[in-house]
């Protein structure tokens, strides 16, 4: 239930580096980092610490005793509806407490009581799942038939439960007996732990190389410093940071790769113990996603390979680069705006209005009122969580949205996307009883990418001069470069390493890294001479986090893809386009994603969304040659 929005806005915008940079710049005693106005005021949800704790054990002691339930939800609709909904209350409830005990740590991850509540809400969480877990067997034993009449006899029961129910139904097949469903509940502590052991290694214990960079500057290559110094507009640096932190990795192939192993191993295991044909299949299933939707994305981004190799040309000729491009090459601005942009505040509430004022007044009207709520964490400070997030599972409250802002055209870009979250949410939950409010990642990004495409198209039309212009077109690119592109090769890498495990060959590191390096020559262009892919740099799959959440990392890149097509219908049909967008936001989980797609008139499983997407970045490329011919 609650969503992974922390870790997709985390993934999909870099993290910034320097958390204090902004409040140490801006130090005095107008420091809008101080200013009540850009913090969330957690009142809304509970007055007080002890007012959350007095919910807390309420609540508790009410789930204790679900399990007095049992066998009562087959003797009539009226009693099915009573107990789902005594059920469902108590989840509502846990997620106002779940999002209280969650924005309360992340304001100061260091303050020990703070992260107790966490933990006391997770502990929580699991007591219901505990609780609860006969429902489902239940709801099976009870059939098909009689829930449907059950159904017929109380239209609230279907209105509200309805979807659950005939998703309960749907995975019967993949549900098995009481008896193996608590060895695979045991197991799955188990099974979760490669996640960890990657963390571990990754963000702990591997140990970080010294380099000094061309201007004497001494750093230590973790993670934040990598992305950070790949960007030098210097060559050599841009080498020496790719050189070192690859190095690194190098050393840990075989540990890295018995760790990635352990979880295909365990993806691979609990889609046969669940019957399903493969492990693809049993990702998809939750959502109820065509798996054509998934191989539509990979060959699409294959057959469109020479639009991003135009991309790679021009990025070539754009940074002087006389010899083949190199993957160092590719964080390196392509053109620099004649001064940073800076957005305050105010102008990024401004600019977001008008963004999205093309999705109409119902949008603008929930934008507004987000804007005079205190729902925002704005500005960093010490001991705050990092990354940027939207939490809309507070169901009869609103969403609360964490930035890091620096006033940059990156904490801009972040601003449109979370809040493109957040009136999300607040037309689902309008629109939507509880029980179908929480939408899919699938569709989730969608509203948010979307905004960061106009956002794009609205800059480069505002922009004075050519230079700030070419800025903006470029950060277009790179936008459909590491959201398309780039996660699509990561799919195409988790299809390729599942499938060398499904077939019963040995899976290692040292594969793994054969297996991505014959991917980075294919996407970007070694053989047709467009760069050169040097195998040290082939490690990279040993760094992604994603790889640890099962087939996850194509939902950026339908998204996007998605996002191209609806926003361009808006453009070109106006009201009726922009209804079905609304309508789709709306939907929140009422329906499967995919079909949900397509009321909106998107089929993801057909060559359309690409096409537009693809359209879109030969449009910005052909911009930038008209622009550079007038120079
Ligand atoms: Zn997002």
């Amino acid at each position: 239930m609650f969503s992974l929005k922390a870790r997709l806005a985390a993934f999909a915008i870099s993290v910034a580096v320097a958390p204090q940079a902004a409040s140490a710049a801006t130090g005095s005693a107008a420091d809008p980092a101080d200013d009540p106005a850009y913090m969330w005021d957690l009142g809304d949800l509970y007055p007080t610490p002890d007012a959350w704790r007095a919910e807390y054990n309420r609540l508790q002691k009410e789930i204790s005793n679900f399990e007095s339930y049992k066998g009562t939800l087959g003797q009539s609709a009226a009693e099915m509806l009573a107990v789902l909904d005594r059920f469902s209350d108590a989840r509502k409830t846990l997620n106002r407490l779940a999002v209280y005990a969650m924005l309360k740590a992340d304001e100061n991850v260091k303050i020990a009581a703070n992260q107790e509540r966490a933990q006391s809400a997770r502990t929580l969480d699991t007591l219901l799942q505990a609780k609860t877990a006969w429902l489902s067997p239940e709801v099976l034993a009870i059939g098909a038939e009689k829930v449907h009449a059950f159904e017929h006899q109380s239209p609230e029961l279907k209105k509200r439960f309805g979807f659950f129910l005939g998703d309960i139904l749907r995975a019967g097949p993949h549900t098995l007996g009481v008896e193996a469903e608590g060895v695979l509940a045991e197991a799955g502590t188990v099974l979760g732990q490669p996640d960890n052991i990657f963390s571990q290694l990754a963000s702990g214990e591997l140990p970080r190389p010294e380099i000094t960079l061309s201007d004497g500057t001494k750093v230590t290559l973790d993670q934040a410093a990598y992305e950070k110094y790949r960007q030098r507009p210097n060559r050599d640096d841009r080498k020496l940071v790719f050189d070192a932190f690859w190095a690194g990795f190098g050393k840990f192939q075989g540990t890295f790769g018995a760790t990635l192993t352990t979880q295909v191993l365990a993806e691979v295991f609990q889609a046969r113990a669940r019957h399903f044909p493969d492990s693809l299949s049993a990702a998809t299933f939750a959502d109820n996603m065509p798996v054509s939707v998934y191989r539509t994305l990979v060959s699409q981004a294959n057959a469109n390979l020479p639009t991003l190799y135009r991309y790679l040309n021009l990025r070539k000729k754009e940074l002087g680069i006389t010899d083949s491009l190199a993957y160092y090459d590719l964080y390196a601005p392509i053109f620099d705006p004649p001064q940073p942009p800076k957005y305050s505040v105010d102008e990024s509430k401004r600019i977001a209005r008008e963004v999205t004022a093309i999705y109409g007044p119902e949008y603008t009207a929930f934008l507004d009122k987000g804007f005079a709520g205190r729902w925002m964490n704005l500005f960093p400070h010490p001991g705050k969580a990092d990354g940027a997030y939207m939490n809309g599972a507070a169901y009869d409250v609103h969403p609360y949205l964490l930035f890091n802002n620096h006033d940059d055209y990156e904490s801009l870009s972040t601003f449109v996307h979370e809040w493109g979250h957040a009136v999300h949410s607040l037309l689902a939950n309008k629109a939507q009883p509880f029980e179908t409010a929480d939408y899919s990642t699938f569709i989730a990004e969608t509203a948010s990418i979307a905004n960061e495409l106009l956002l794009n198209d609205y800059m480069v039309a505002h922009s004075p001069g050519k230079a700030e212009k070419l800025y903006f077109l470029g950060r277009s690119l790179e936008l459909i470069r590491t959201t398309f592109f780039r996660q699509t090769m990561f799919a195409e890498f988790q299809l390729a390493i599942h499938d060398v495990v499904e077939k019963g060959d040995a899976l290692s590191g040292e594969r793994m890294t054969e297996i991505y390096c014959g991917l980075l020559r294919k996407y970007y262009g070694d053989a047709e001479g467009v760069t050169k892919i040097d195998p040290h740099y082939c490690l990279e799959w040993a760094y992604i986090l994603h790889f640890y959440y099962g087939f996850y990392v194509y939902q950026y890149a339908t998204s996007i893809a998605g996002a191209a097509q609806l926003t361009d219908a808006i453009a070109r049909e106006g009201a009726p386009a922009r209804d079905r967008f609304i309508a789709m936001l709306k939907a929140g989980g009422s329906d499967y994603p995919y079909e949900i797609y397509k009321k909106a008139g998107i089929d993801m499983a057909t060559a359309e969304p690409y096409a537009a997407l693809m359209a879109r970045m030969n449009a910005i490329m052909d911009r930038i040659d008209v622009l550079q011919r007038e120079k």
